[in-house]
């Protein structure tokens, strides 16, 4: 049986499970175990997986200027489809108004306490700050700390540089140096095949865990919420993006089967970062080069961040309205940008955008406690936001590699994926 259908129907006797056995003991601790192993065991790859991909793809690179070509492709389609994502999620949250039940806001129903004037008299323009704290990220003081921490932007950014300056040296040089990364990058991307044999217990164990300790009861209060937000990221999945790999004249009906273990596994995981490693073997199995992917997929997983950005705008949106709070379209704008903004520096982990969310809450004017409403349905609507999350980079890889005439047949310069 193919891995997919392997992964999926694990996900399926995970729910079962999950339902039928509940939050016992010895089923959480064994779930725990399982699911935390698969997990260290994709985690454990990301980091010499970002120094090798991201090396061997710009040592592929004939010269700067394609380099900058590349660069500012991949920059415009990320920026661009965060910015659509955010705006569906927009127009989904002003149209159904999930914060207000029969007229009224619901924030005393969910058990807020602030007083709606008090809040809106702090509603005021601030923020900013966070984003010289990315900039500040991006050339950490310490390399290995930044490894051992997981900041992915720092270890980007040093790449780059490393691979940038070891593309200059001089010819015998920068053979042993293309055959050296181009090795290393092979056996990782085997070990990561290796550890995927693995993904059906692993995303069994992630996925019974959550549901046997969330429960759909905590669903009911926030249903709503929930559904808006599940059905803008189904917009963006199953739309925008299939939409675009159309424009450019891809199969998007093959283009999401390709995809399919990446989803599931961003979907079990709730980690962009953790599902990276997977995310390779799907786009190299769609034929993108490695110099391509190693360059969009490890800058993606860090800053492009679709699903969460779109959750960030609506989960703010209806925390306002649960105040009964109406934001003004000059607000409503600062909450875009700001999500926008906020949604590069989430790092690629579970529940990474509550800091993010925090952020904007502040930046408006909101009481933090709004973000302890949402905590009931974040879980479940973080796994959902992170397949979009990462759905948007495989798209983004499979494009540029278009636009590159990048593609390949025979998943060029490393080992053949027969796992995935
Ligand atoms: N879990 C998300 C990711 O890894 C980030 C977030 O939205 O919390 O992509």
């Amino acid at each position: 049986m193919k891995l997919h259908w392997q992964i999926a129907l694990a996900l399926i006797a995970a729910i079962a499970a999950g339902t039928l056995i509940g939050a016992e003991p010895w089923f959480i601790e064994t779930t725990t175990f399982l699911g935390t192993l698969f997990l260290n065991a994709l985690r454990m790859l990301i980091v010499p997986l970002i120094f090798a991909a991201m090396i061997h793809a710009i040592l592929g690179i004939e010269s700067p200027g394609e380099l900058g070509r590349i660069g500012w492709k991949t920059a415009l389609y990320f920026a661009a489809t965060t910015l659509g994502s955010i705006l569906i999620g927009l127009v989904v949250i002003n149209l159904v108004q999930p914060g207000v039940i029969d007229g009224t806001p619901a924030g005393d129903r969910l058990g807020l306490s602030a007083d709606t004037s008090m809040v809106l008299e702090k509603v005021q323009n601030r923020g900013g700050g966070d984003l010289i704290d990315v900039i500040l990220r991006m050339v950490p003081p310490n390399l290995l700390k930044a490894a051992v921490e997981n900041e992915m932007l720092g270890l980007i950014f040093f790449s780059l540089l490393f691979g940038y300056f070891a593309s200059r040296m001089a010819t015998d040089l920068l053979r042993t140096q293309r055959s050296f990364w181009a090795g290393v990058y092979e056996v990782m991307i085997n070990i990561t095949n290796w550890v995927m044999l693995f993904a059906p217990i692993g995303v069994f164990a992630l996925v019974a865990r959550t549901v046997a300790q969330t429960g759909w009861a905590a669903l009911e209060p926030l249903l709503l919420f929930f559904v808006c937000v599940l059905s803008a990221l189904m917009v963006q999945a199953f739309l925008v993006l299939p939409l675009l790999v159309r424009l450019f004249g891809l199969s998007p009906w093959r283009h999401l089967q390709l995809m399919t273990p990446a989803l599931l596994t961003a979907f079990s995981t709730s980690s962009s970062a953790a599902t990276l490693p997977v995310t390779f073997g799907c786009v190299k199995k769609a034929g993108v080069t490695d110099r391509v992917s190693g360059f969009v997929l490890p800058l993606g997983a860090t800053v492009n961040m679709n699903g969460t950005a779109l959750y960030e705008c609506a989960a703010a949106l209806f925390i306002a309205q649960a105040y009964g709070l109406h934001l003004s379209l000059f607000n409503q704008f600062v909450v875009v940008v700001l999500a926008l903004l906020t949604s590069v520096g989430v790092a690629g982990i579970p529940s990474a955008s509550l800091v993010a969310i925090s952020v904007i809450l502040t930046s408006v004017g909101l009481p933090l406690e709004g973000v302890g409403m949402i905590l009931a349905v974040d879980r479940i609507l973080d796994m959902c936001r992170t397949a979009v999350n990462v759905f948007g980079d495989a798209t983004g890889a499979v494009i540029i590699a278009h636009l590159e005439h990048e593609e390949s047949d025979d998943g060029v310069g490393g080992a053949p994926l027969q796992t995935l």
